[in-house]
């Protein structure tokens, strides 16, 4: 059978195309390579995974009626929450009957003949459809582990973003954590907690922020459904996919002491933006982000006891911000414990894993079991673990050797009819992905419909629309300070990947409506095809 779309993933986005196209009635199949949907929050059940962005701004908006009868029960859900969120979804909607699971696409070959895609499943399943969307993920094939020995390892081995469903009781056991991102400082207080030795082994110490999470109040629920809408909306045209802060001044024009009650009230606030939104220079100036670092690592300091533990968790290579933020509950407490150790691996590097347990240059750490938390092959490295060849047999691979090149982060150029929900050069992991993922799922789906209406076959980036677009996103990063830190943001975790920084920087609202416009103006920068294979649109 021949679909129009194939959607590639059942996550957020996945199934919010496929919403979208079946309104619109388009035929649609969503492939999926887990047994169940909700992508990161059916991947990543380590325990204290939860969003870091607030349950009631993460979460759909296209419907009124789901955003008015689910209940959030705390400020930041856990996974488990967000999980049953994403099954209520897919349940409500009745999603299930277009998604296939347990199916991993193994490649994805445009036909020129007939403009349309043939997508094949690892189990040997083949689709076709007129386009191909890839809602594969930013932050869902997790980074190959670069330490050597791995597999000698004789106690138990786990990976945060492939956590085992049934839980895992550390309880009495000795226990090494590699890695100190998100997911390592959500989940290291709750392993400490229960084992009887943790040691943490750090390369980059990171910003990370109280979350001060608690349950949500009947009242402050009931004001913003009251209002959800409009607040949606504020959300659409911000810079970061949640309502803006004023950030009317620099950090420099005001006394160190009003900027200390500043940053203490952000830090009092627990979310992820207001301590980098206080001031309008803080993403900008090395000398305004030094002020808001210093002020966390003064944070540090006074929570820590251990003088040299405190300074080993003190972030000294990257301006705040420019790798991502944490938000976490009571990490840097976690160090005060007795049981638990900081290895600097910068210092003493991991040299491979034994048969039992962890060789640094200085020791041998014996340990029962070892978590990795080593983070994402980010933005890329999902969309071209599936073999994609566009036009004239080039592949994406060999396409975006030297860095991703998208026009918009939405298409590329020789790749006809190939849609990247949250691409690289679109905000995505810069915002409330909710927010840029329905964005992209309403442009996307726009786009179709008036495709059908035109009676066009395909759809193309222009390669000089492309090249533009890419050279704006690298303008607006390099008037930034994130182009300075060795982040995931820039693909430096993962060796050999190419140092180019990949979402878009400009802000979810000023990206919106770029996007609005390059439609409104006859899909400007795109090349349509009729099916005699005549131009269509302008630009
Ligand atoms: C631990 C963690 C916490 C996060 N917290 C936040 C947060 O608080 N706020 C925020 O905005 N964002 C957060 N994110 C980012 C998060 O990834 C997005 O918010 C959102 O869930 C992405 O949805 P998605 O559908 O685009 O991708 P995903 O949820 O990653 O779903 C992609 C799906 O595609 C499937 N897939 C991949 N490759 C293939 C293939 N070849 N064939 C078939 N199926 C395939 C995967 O199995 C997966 O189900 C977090 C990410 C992680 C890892």
């Amino acid at each position: 059978m021949k679909y129009d779309a194939v959607i590639a993933g059942a996550g957020f986005a996945g199934m919010y195309m496929l919403y979208r196209l079946r309104e619109l009635g388009f035929s649609a199949i969503v492939l999926e390579a887990a047994d169940g949907v909700g992508g990161t929050w059916y991947w990543n059940r380590y325990p204290g995974a939860r969003c870091d962005v607030q349950s009631m701004d993460y979460s759909y908006s296209f419907s009124e009626e789901l955003q008015q009868e689910w209940v959030w029960s705390e400020k930041y859900a856990t996974q488990p929450e967000i999980l049953r969120y994403a099954n209520h979804v897919a349940d409500r909607f009745d999603l299930r009957r277009d998604i296939r699971f347990e199916r991993r696409i193994a490649s994805a070959a445009y036909d020129e003949n007939n403009a349309s895609w043939r997508v094949a499943t690892e189990c040997g399943e083949t689709y076709e459809a007129q386009f191909y969307i890839v809602a594969t993920g930013c932050l869902s094939m997790p980074k190959e582990i670069d330490i050597p020995g791995v597999e000698r390892f004789k106690g138990k081995r786990y990976h945060s973003a492939n956590w085992p469903h049934e839980g895992v009781d550390f309880s009495g056991l000795r226990v090494g954590v590699i890695g100190t991102g998100s997911s390592a400082i959500q989940s290291i207080p709750l392993i400490a907690a229960q084992a009887a030795e943790l040691t943490v082994f750090q390369r980059t110490a990171a910003f990370s922020m109280p979350a001060f999470n608690r349950p949500l109040q009947g009242e402050e629920i009931t004001a913003r459904k009251a209002n959800y809408a409009e607040f949606r909306e504020r959300s659409r045209y911000s810079l970061f996919g949640v309502p803006d802060l004023a950030m009317d001044k620099s950090a420099l024009e005001v006394s160190a002491e009003e900027r200390n009650a500043t940053y203490e009230a952000a830090w009092q606030g627990g979310t992820l933006i207001a301590l980098l939104e206080s001031y309008n220079d803080i993403m900008t100036s090395t000398a305004a982000n030094e002020t808001a670092a210093e002020f966390v690592r003064q944070k540090i300091r006074s929570i820590v006891k251990d003088p040299k533990t405190a300074e080993t968790l003190c972030p000294t290579t990257f301006p705040i911000g420019t790798k991502r933020p944490c938000l976490d509950t009571g990490y840097y407490e976690t160090f005060n414990a007795e049981h638990v150790t900081l290895v600097d691996v910068r210092h003493t590097p991991l040299e491979e894993v034994t048969e039992r347990g962890v060789r640094t240059s200085a020791t041998e750490y014996e340990f029962d079991a070892i978590v990795f938390a080593t983070g994402f092959d980010a933005m890329t490295g999902a969309i071209v673990s599936v073999d994609i060849t566009g036009r004239g047999g080039v592949t994406l691979k060999e396409r975006w050797q030297h860095g991703p090149a998208t026009y918009l982060g939405l298409m590329v150029a020789e790749f006809p009819n190939l849609f990247t929900i949250t691409g690289p050069g679109s905000p995505s992991v810069m915002s409330n992905m909710m927010v840029s993922i329905e964005q992209h799922v309403d442009w996307i789906a726009e786009c179709m419909r008036t495709l059908r209406e035109r009676g066009a076959t395909t759809i193309e980036a222009r390669p000089e629309a492309e090249q533009a677009w890419v050279a704006h996103v690298n303008e607006v990063a390099d008037a930034t300070l994130f182009p300075q830190a060795n982040s995931w943001y820039m693909g430096v975790n993962v060796p050999g990947k190419p140092r180019v920084f990949l979402p878009y920087i400009g802000g979810v609202g000023p990206y919106r409506m770029k996007c609005d416009e390059v439609a409104g103006n006859a899909y400007e920068g795109f090349a349509i095809t009729t099916e005699a294979g005549l131009s269509a649109a302008a630009g």
